[in-house]
């Protein structure tokens, strides 16, 4: 799931500041299991805002609604008959950056703020603890590690064994957290795969992750032509 951890009130109220109807928008899927930007925190967020104008002596209007996923334009067609977001002059998105950046072509006129962080790409191991599992990098490798990123959960994105530096199993970056290859090793023995690190790994083409720009993936069996103009 994407992770996404709320913003500072002050920066959001600093965000808000000025709108005379401001429409706070959840996002009921990914950053909603990740207990920052759902139902329950927009309308948190919306009476903390609230408040604020009225010390400030304003008049601000202040909406809820929410889409089940921002990053999906038939969820966000539905918003157009919400309460309060026609009228708004400010969308307070809680999705995450994809979200806020497709509410901004669905709402080209009106100003979008985020009322998030995005974090990462991650698994949720406890009730309120997440960790970074994955980096898009578009091209895994994780046939090759044990099941385990090298390019997410190795501090350096080694590719080809550890960088010397790692002690007692944990990684010299950061000694909470285990050292990536430690981790790969002692998969990759328990499975019996142990001869894979002597495999060497090319220099990869980074062009299929970030370094190549953004990226699209577009399914032939499935788009309809006219549907494929990226913004
Ligand atoms: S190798 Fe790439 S795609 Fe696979 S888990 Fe790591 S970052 Fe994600
Ligand atoms: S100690 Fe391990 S996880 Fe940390 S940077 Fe070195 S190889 Fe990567």
């Amino acid at each position: 799931m994407i992770v996404a951890e709320q913003k500072k009130m002050d920066e959001i109220l600093r965000s808000i500041r000025g709108y005379r109807s401001v429409a706070v928008v959840a996002c009921g899927t990914c950053v909603a299991v990740s207990m920052s930007g759902g139902e329950k925190e927009a309308l948190k967020i919306a009476s903390i805002i609230r408040h604020r104008a009225k010390l400030d002596g304003l008049d601000t209007r202040v909406t809820v609604t929410s889409a089940i996923r921002q990053c999906d334009m038939e969820f966000l067609d539905e918003l157009d008959d919400a309460p309060g977001m026609v009228d708004s002059d400010c969308v307070l998105s809680l999705g995450c950056g994809a979200g806020v950046q497709f509410m901004v072509e669905k709402y080209p006129y009106k100003v979008v703020v985020p009322g998030l962080n995005t974090t990462f790409l991650g698994v949720n191991r406890a009730p309120g603890y997440w960790t970074e599992m994955c980096q898009g990098c578009g091209n895994c490798v994780l046939e090759r590690t044990g099941g385990i990123c090298p390019v997410s959960r190795c501090c350096k994105s080694h590719f080809n064994g550890p960088c010397g530096g790692s002690s007692g199993g944990k990684c010299e970056i950061d000694p909470d957290i285990g050292c990536a290859w430690q981790m790969i090793y002692d998969r990759l023995k328990r499975i019996g795969q142990e001869d894979r690190l002597l495999d060497i790994n090319e220099a990869r083409d980074w062009r299929t992750s970030r370094d190549g720009g953004p990226r699209g993936h577009i399914r032939a069996d499935i788009v309809v032509a006219e549907d494929t103009q990226r913004e």
